[in-house]
């Protein structure tokens, strides 16, 4: 009989443990980094199991693997160098013709993976409206698709898209379902037990939650050849997650808990504070009562709603610009899910022709103190209005 209790450890003790990581010779209880790109054979010139080269993972990127399964209860989780490339396995491993339905506005760099490869005849694309489940419902009827793409709460306009909804309408039409829920991680949505066949998450926010690298997981309730070809996919094409950024995930990770809750509530302080301001036509963020995702978002986050918003200011497309200058605490950068809040003018990241409102200022509200970012919004909306 062993001598240890039986009683399971919540996942929030399991992703700050690492999954109670002890190294087996040493006790250390933080993993090595292992930078190896390939593996000696043994004495009798078998591969010692289970790495053989770098392609095909490590024992960092495996670790982390594990302790993302377990937070999306997950049949299995894999890792990949960035967001968009785990996004590009799933497109690759669609047949020629296949048919997808997507976002009309969503976040761009998935958008205009898709867009080219629809535009290089590999794809079919159609469109719904983010957020609404009957246009999405429509779309699907017409073509039946293959897969159907769902980001929510969505860029940059935080929509919020029912996860089961969508998975029901996807599935009696047959087609598989993805769910981007990166600005929501799944310590709030588990986006598999909701239905969705593949979660997806750019690790490079909220897992690893420092802007310091990126990293892109794919995860799955069922696994099948399906799955054999999008591990296959990363193998060829050399895009699985280097050792040392898989570490500095775990990391991260050990932290999920914690940072996320402490981002929703300095988001939600200064979505109230701003909610009707006189310099803000609209704050977008379905943490307000009034938002029309409210509803859906309260069950599907957990009633946590993240840490991302974006504010309509009143003034011009320069006003907007100015205020994202003119902040000092906040950092004026692209990207989102860190310790440090962000401010950014959308429009002009995301480029001419992505159909983006000229006033917006997309927030990736992070840990810092919440009077301070609310005092430094205050300063750059009044200078910037004059
Ligand atoms: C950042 C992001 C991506 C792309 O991930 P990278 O890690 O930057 O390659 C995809 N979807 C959403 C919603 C993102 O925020």
């Amino acid at each position: 009989m062993s001598d240890k209790s039986n009683r399971k450890t919540s996942i929030t003790t399991r992703v700050a443990q690492a999954l109670h990581f002890i190294e087996s010779e040493t006790g250390a209880v933080v993993p090595a980094i292992q930078p190896a790109a390939t593996y000696a054979r043994d004495d009798a010139y078998q591969i010692r199991k289970p790495y053989f080269y770098r392609r095909d993972g490590n024992q960092a990127t495996v670790h982390a693997e594990a302790i993302i399964a377990e937070l999306e209860n997950a049949t299995d989780s894999l890792l990949f160098a960035s967001g968009m490339s785990a996004c590009t396995a799933v497109i690759e491993h669609l047949p020629t013709g296949a048919h997808v339905v997507a976002p009309r506005v969503m976040y761009h760099g998935v958008l205009h993976q898709l867009q080219t490869y629809a535009a290089n005849k590999r794809i079919t694309l159609s469109y719904y409206t983010a957020g609404n489940i009957a246009e999405l419902a429509e779309s699907v009827a017409s073509c039946k698709p293959t897969l159907v793409w769902v980001e929510t709460p969505n860029n940059p306009n935080w929509e919020v898209t029912d996860i089961a909804a969508a998975a029901k309408i996807a599935h009696d039409a047959g087609a598989k379902l993805i769910a981007d829920c990166t600005a929501t991680p799944p310590n709030m949505t588990r986006a598999l037990d909701l239905g969705a066949d593949f979660s997806f998450h750019s690790a490079t926010k909220y897992l690893n939650g420092h802007s310091d690298i990126t990293a892109g997981v794919l995860s799955v309730r069922e696994t099948g050849p399906f799955w054999d070809d999008i591990i296959l996919i990363r193998k060829l094409q050399g895009t699985v997650l280097h050792s040392y950024d898989a570490w500095m995930l775990i990391r991260g990770m050990r932290t999920l808990f914690l940072r996320v809750e402490k981002c929703c509530k300095n988001a939600m302080a200064i979505a109230k504070h701003f909610d009707g301001h006189q310099h803000v036509e609209a704050v977008l963020y379905p943490g307000l009562p009034t938002d029309p995702g409210h509803e859906v978002a309260k069950r599907q986050t957990d009633g946590q709603y993240g840490g991302m918003m974006s504010i309509i200011v009143r003034g011009t497309e320069q006003t907007a610009i100015d205020v994202a200058r003119f902040c000092e605490v906040f950092y004026p950068a692209t990207s989102l899910g860190g310790v440090e809040s962000l401010i950014e003018h959308r429009k002009t990241v995301s480029g001419e022709g992505f159909p983006v409102h000229p006033r917006l200022l997309r927030l990736s509200i992070g840990i810092e103190d919440a009077d301070d970012l609310i005092y430094d919004l205050e300063q750059a909306l009044a200078r910037a209005v004059g």
